[in-house]
């Protein structure tokens, strides 16, 4: 079958290539150049956080936390393995250790009561993950961390636009990591930024990601010749990706509330069918605004979900699963270790199904995804 409704259609709001063609006039093509700088004053000024660094990849901006946090061999990091790769793979590349604890099952974020039980005399952070941009429970993460003398580094890459009691995703940790990937909400096809919540840990971010110099002081005329200081790479973002992304980042309101709209109709469209037990819908807790990143539905079973996926199919409707647990993959078994159960980890990536949902989508399209769904489940019914 023809797909007639994609899982995601990137969203582009007619100004990219104008803001390229710009930058291209400016001659000024490298990372830090005028629309850099936009991009890092509009974060600075929409999350509040302290710095904001524009990268090429939320993962080069865990690999930066993971350098800033000086995570050393056998240094154990405490996260869920409900995740992207990315979030442990930062980790592992300075030899430390991902200690898995399962999630909650409202909202797949790590669950906040067992991770004090994974906690070792090794631990050296915490990465919530906030999953669907819908926050973690940052303040008993945070009262944990405290206690125990822990960084937290958030992995909110599916979080822009999105906040917690008020305060923006990323910025509740001492440091924080955002996407900006092609299937994210805000997108500049790779990019990601990091958010350095703590006066302390500014300097040698900006070193770290300038090839290990301080060349982000000397450009500001705050000495006069730039040198190797620290370990660091290249984690700069180029000037088209910044041009591209500050289009997106001026639509970012009217983006969201787009996204909101096709959310709202899904959860409201659906709210039947979980009344009779056939699915359960998305949970945002008290004190959470997210920011439609993703519309999941929960199966009863496997089965049912790969028979759900083969009949939306059939109607030109592409949904997806996600996260094999790191666990349980081959090299999720060589670097990381687990505490605890895993089964709502487990069970969650059985029977989660992802659907449509992309900015423009429309809302004759969010009711067919829906009739659909309610289509098979009338079948399934009378068949069993
Ligand atoms: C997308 C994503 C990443 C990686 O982002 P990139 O910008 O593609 O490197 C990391 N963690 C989570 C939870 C993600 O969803």
């Amino acid at each position: 079958m023809s797909i007639k409704i994609p899982f995601n259609k990137p969203y582009m709001t007619g100004k990219e290539l104008f803001y390229i063609s710009q930058a291209h006039h400016n001659m000024m093509l490298a990372g830090d150049g005028p629309f850099t700088k936009k991009c890092h004053h509009w974060l600075e000024e929409k999350t509040l956080t302290f710095k904001a660094l524009l990268m090429h990849s939320c993962t080069a901006a865990l690999e930066v936390s993971a350098l800033v946090a000086n995570i050393q061999p056998g240094d154990e990091i405490i996260m869920p393995s409900y995740t992207f790769v990315s979030t442990a793979n930062a980790f592992v590349l300075r030899g430390g250790i991902p200690v898995f604890v399962d999630i909650r099952s409202d909202t797949m974020n790590i669950d906040e009561s067992k991770i004090e039980q994974a906690i070792t005399n090794k631990t050296k952070a915490i990465v919530p993950v906030h999953y669907a941009g819908v926050s973690c429970e940052m303040d008993t993460i945070m009262s944990i961390a405290e206690k125990h003398d822990l960084l937290v580094i958030e992995d909110a890459a599916q979080g822009i636009m999105s906040s917690y009691r008020g305060k923006a995703l990323g910025t509740i940790g001492h440091i924080g990591a955002l996407s900006f990937h092609e299937t994210k909400n805000i997108i500049c096809g790779e990019g990601g930024a990091l958010l350095v919540n703590e006066d302390k840990f500014i300097n040698r971010s900006e070193i770290i990601r300038e090839k290990g110099t301080n060349r982000s002081q000397f450009f500001r005329g705050e000495i006069d010749k730039y040198t190797w200081c620290d370990i660091g790479s290249s984690y700069l973002t180029g000037e088209l990706n910044a041009a591209f992304l500050w289009a997106q980042m001026e639509e970012s309101t009217a983006i969201t509330n787009n996204r909101l709209r096709v959310w709202d109709i899904y959860h409201q469209q659906l709210k039947v069918l979980e009344e009779m037990g056939y699915i359960i819908r998305p949970v945002v807790p008290e004190g959470c605004i997210h920011n439609a990143h993703m519309y999941y539905i929960l199966l009863p079973n496997n089965k049912l979900r790969t028979a759900l996926i083969a009949f939306l199919d059939g109607q030109g409707i592409h949904c997806v699963f996600h996260y094999i647990p790191l666990h349980s993959s081959p090299a999720g078994k060589n670097y990381t270790k687990i505490s605890g159960s895993l089964e709502v980890t487990e069970r969650t990536s059985e029977v989660i199904l992802r659907l449509p949902l992309w900015v423009e989508m429309t809302e004759i399209q969010v009711y067919q995804v829906c009739d659909a769904i309610r289509t098979f489940f009338q079948g399934a019914k009378l068949k069993s």
